[in-house]
């Protein structure tokens, strides 16, 4: 998907995918250690167990032009080409704005549903 979108000359890269049940535990831990509440904690990230991270199927996705996970990241040329063409490489954003989950919008995460092609 990279190269595809390289091709038509559209930065994109991957910033984290798979992540293990210690990792989301020592996320936000650390979180907690730095005195926020569990409850904005979870708002952002998912307990451990339940992030999509752990499928090995859910990507992290940034681009030159932006900062890295922000919702800014809605308003570049990476995003307006996931929107048009990620879905026929099977992806599909986890979770847009006003999700189900309760999870924030989170333009840069995507999640590969071969099933969804
Ligand atoms: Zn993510």
């Amino acid at each position: 998907m990279k190269t595809a979108a390289a091709e038509q000359g559209v930065s994109l890269f991957l910033i984290s995918a798979f992540r293990s049940l210690q990792y989301q535990h020592d996320l936000i831990a650390g979180k907690l250690r730095k005195g926020r509440s569990l409850e904005q904690i979870l708002a952002v990230n998912a307990a451990p167990g339940f992030s999509e991270h752990h499928s090995g199927c859910a990507v992290d996705l940034g681009t030159t032009d932006c900062d890295a996970l922000v919702e800014e990241f809605e308003n570049t040329e990476a995003f307006q080409w996931l929107e048009e063409n990620s879905g026929s490489f099977g992806f599909v954003m986890s979770y847009p704005r006003d999700n189900p989950h309760g999870l924030v919008y989170e333009p840069w995460h995507w999640c590969y549903q071969p099933s969804s092609i």
